[in-house]
């Protein structure tokens, strides 16, 4: 059995923050950590891959997985269906593995009222100024003017969830955000309570002092 349960790490931020480059950082430094690939109906865009960044399904497909409890949670954004298959997840968690959940507020609310709640660490990432989230937005050049313009009228509405979220990051410079991410990782993994072999430690030091002659 694992030493303790996984920890699911929910990232939210207004598209274009930096929340993807993050959590793929964090992967990189601790490739033991899982991904939750979230199903979505929306389209590829160049460079994404079935399976690796979302599983992409048709809205009859999506539907079917929330209508039989397949979904841990489930949104619409931006006019399309996102959600987190729950069976990868469980089966991560239960064996000690960290999942990274890259989800909007709708989403991050919804885990808060489920049964991941109690061991749950969410962290928002905030943009420096709106004007840099712009520029992210048209540099990244994934998406039309159209979609950017839709995407960034609605990004106060993601922002204005910051004050749901156990931490914040504000991200000026990726290098910092993602040592600042690995330092909430580390600290949560130390937390005593999920430290659960620590009783059996501790035992171990006192039978040490037991055998001490003294
Ligand atoms: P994008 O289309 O840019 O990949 O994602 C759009 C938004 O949907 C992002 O804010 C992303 O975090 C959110 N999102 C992605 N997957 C899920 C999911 O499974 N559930 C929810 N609630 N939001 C998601």
């Amino acid at each position: 059995m694992a030493q303790r349960r996984g920890i699911p790490i929910i990232l939210s931020s207004p598209s274009g923050a930096g929340k993807s480059t993050l959590s793929g950082l964090l992967r990189k430094w601790d490739p033991t950590i899982s991904f939750s690939v979230s199903a979505t109906t929306r389209a590829p865009r160049p460079g994404e891959e079935d399976g690796r960044e979302y599983y992409f399904v048709t809205r009859d497909a999506f539907q079917e997985m929330v209508d039989t409890g397949k979904m841990l949670e489930h949104a619409e954004v931006f006019g399309n269906f996102y959600g987190s298959p729950l069976g990868p997840v469980e089966a991560a968690l239960s064996a000690g593995r960290d999942v990274i959940f890259d989800i909007d507020w709708q989403g991050g609310q919804q885990i808060r009222g489920s049964s991941l709640a109690q061991d749950l660490v969410s962290i928002f990432i905030l943009p420096p100024s709106i004007k840099e989230l712009e520029a992210r937005l048209r540099k990244r050049g994934q998406d039309s003017d159209e979609v950017i313009d839709k995407r960034m009228a609605q990004s106060w509405q993601e922002i204005s969830h910051w004050a749901e979220y156990d931490y914040c990051i504000i991200n000026r410079d990726i290098d910092e955000s993602a040592e600042q991410l690995r330092t909430i990782l580390t600290s949560e993994r130390l937390r005593r309570t999920r430290q659960s072999g620590l009783v059996d430690f501790v035992r171990g030091l006192s039978e040490e002092y037991g055998e001490r002659d003294t």
